[in-house]
């Protein structure tokens, strides 16, 4: 109405008024040149990596920037400011509004963290640094090992104390101001071990196997059926076989993608990264023997944000390989993700990788026939990509034949807590909790008793000591309302309280809900809330959990009781 002319024909009082000018905010002149500058082309999908590029050079997400953004990508502005305002590390700056410091720390208070003190640090933080540096909390930053973690603008510090954050970021206040990257990475000081590189990789034979699948040395079928009869399973924490999902993808109409999901966000999981860090060629060899097996031009890899350093070796070791490719590669996009838990989710990473929400879709269709873009899609966790060229070198037996206590394959387990050798131990799949700190992590820290364990991070559930005696794998939690996941056990001591276990983790799912449904949005707070008193209302929160189980739309929400029903079932000296 507002932009017809008003009819003569009508009473002046019932004539439409015309505006001005049109409807909606104005672009500023200066505000789109300075996003022109960044964007290469206007692909609707490139929308978050967009964002990071404006939020990496300006320091935050100004209201100018946003409205210029929509309008070089033809976007409509709620569009752009709904995609920015969903992720915790975009800082969309409102009108009248400060923009943040230009150095913010972050403190992991995720389970280990906050075991080793975090809150300590989040209470006397902000104090010490003043108003020059912001002080936020973090959820999981995937450095559990080292608990308590904390980063300093994009540099990850482990065994984080005052001392060494006042150092950091005083180096960074004076040598480096964080902004003005671009995109890149500003002034990173990777954290990491030896990485075996492009060079390195191909002079101990890498790469040979992919170039024998690709030059028609293997026949497809043939490379399938060993995966199938290995046994390898998801090792994102669904654990569908991978095998299964090659032969199911292929037989979907071209052209078909891959997703690589390497968000690992579940508090206590570390082993992505670790690998990572360490030998980066592995997965992606598998990941083009995977593509060559299902019969995929496109690869799309999806990292965690949090995983600075990771970026920069991706991102090297990438151009290294297409600079020189060992056989043709299909295209490789990398993806960065942007603070999202539940951007692991495969349908929430497809979500994202196509620039919007991160939010879970209604299933079916699975993504194995509708998927990104509206492909059928290969999604794999990266480490089960790391398996697949030991897999076809070594023969499928030899990788079933690798568990204990009947169970087959072998398992990173992220292990976190009161243990002496905290960190990613490769172990037979259906090792028990008590053999793993045995034999693995050099028994408990000296004046702990070990008291109880989450098997499977955040999502899992919580088993006491007195259950330490179950095998450790797919399936064989499920009778005691636990799973494995994504292997993140981690060891709570007679200094630990379930209680207080099970509050961090509802915490953290409350969150990370990205609200879709009213069960898990509502259903976690509200939890939240009961399990903040000292008495818990427990029929009132079995009932909560129920409907949470059974109407939430993802595992984010059917998980998330998992916690509180642990404690009321294997706890109850703690709650009453
Ligand atoms: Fe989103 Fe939670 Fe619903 Fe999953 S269960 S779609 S995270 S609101």
């Amino acid at each position: 109405m507002n932009d017809r002319a008003p009819s003569k024909s009508q009473p002046p009082e019932k004539r439409a008024r015309v505006r001005a000018t049109l409807k909606g905010r104005r672009v500023d002149p200066r505000a789109r040149e300075e996003v022109a500058a960044l964007l290469k082309d206007r692909r609707r999908d490139l929308l978050i990596e967009y964002l990071h590029r404006i939020q990496d050079r300006h320091g935050h997400l100004s209201a100018a920037h946003l409205v210029a953004l929509a309008d070089e990508m033809k976007l409509a502005m709620t569009e752009v400011y709904e995609v920015a305002t969903f992720y915790h590390h975009f800082d969309v700056i409102k009108d009248g509004d400060t923009a943040p410091p230009a150095i913010t720390v972050r403190v992991c208070d995720s389970i280990a963290c906050e075991m080793a003190g975090a809150k300590d640090l989040l209470a006397k933080l902000p104090g010490i640094l003043g108003k020059d540096v912001r002080v936020l909390h973090a959820p999981c930053i995937g450095r559990c090992e080292t608990a308590p973690a904390a980063v300093v603008g994009q540099n990850p510090l482990p065994h984080a104390n005052i001392e060494k954050i006042a150092a950091l970021v005083k180096a960074k206040a004076v040598k480096h101001p964080e902004r003005g990257s671009g995109g890149k990475h500003p002034h990173l000081e990777i954290v990491s071990p030896a990485c075996v590189d492009y060079a390195a990789y191909r002079a101990k034979g890498g790469y040979a196997l992919a170039r024998s699948c690709i030059d028609g040395a293997k026949q497809r079928e043939e490379v399938i059926a060993v995966m199938e009869n290995s046994g390898l399973r998801g090792l994102g924490g669904a654990g569908f076989p991978a095998g299964r999902k090659w032969k199911s993808v292929a037989a979907e109409p071209a052209p078909r993608l891959m997703a690589i999901n390497i968000d690992e966000g579940e508090p206590g999981t570390f082993k992505d990264r670790w690998y990572l860090e360490r030998d980066p060629h592995r997965f992606i060899e598998g990941a083009l023997i995977a593509a060559w097996a299902v019969g995929i031009d496109e690869v799309y890899i999806y990292l965690r944000d949090e995983y600075h350093g990771c970026r920069a070796i991706l991102e090297k070791e990438i151009a290294a390989l297409q600079a020189n490719p060992p056989c043709k590669l299909p295209l490789i996009h990398l993806r960065r993700g942007a603070g999202a838990y539940i951007c692991g989710e495969e349908s929430a990473m497809i979500e994202s990788i196509e620039g919007k929400r991160g939010m879970p879709r209604l299933r079916p269709p699975y993504v194995a026939q509708v998927g990104l873009f509206g492909r059928p899609t290969l999604e794999h966790n990266m480490e089960t990509l790391h398996w697949v060229c030991e897999i076809l070198e070594r023969g499928a037996d030899w990788f079933a034949s690798q568990g204990r206590n009947g169970r087959k394959g072998l398992r990173s387990f992220s292990v976190s807590g009161r243990v002496k050798k905290p960190g990613v131990h490769l172990a037979p799949a259906g090792i028990t909790v008590k053999e793993l700190i045995g034999e693995y992590c050099g028994g408990m820290l000296d004046g702990h008793g070990f008291y109880a364990y989450l098997p499977g991070g955040a999502s899992g559930g919580i088993l006491p000591a007195s259950m330490a005696d179950i095998p450790l794998d797919f399936d064989t939690l499920n009778q005691y309302g636990c799973f494995i996941g994504s292997a993140a056990v981690v060891i709570l001591s007679d200094k630990d309280r379930a209680t207080s276990a099970a509050r961090n983790l509802t915490k953290f799912f409350s969150e990370e809900s990205c609200g879709q449904c009213t069960p898990c949005r509502v259903g976690t707070a509200k939890t939240l809330k009961l399990i903040e008193k000292s008495k818990w209302d427990q029929p009132l929160l079995k009932e909560l959990s129920q409907a949470m189980m059974d109407a939430s739309i993802c595992g984010l929400g059917q998980a998330a009781p998992n916690p509180v029903l642990s404690v009321m079932k294997y706890f109850p000296q703690e709650v009453t």
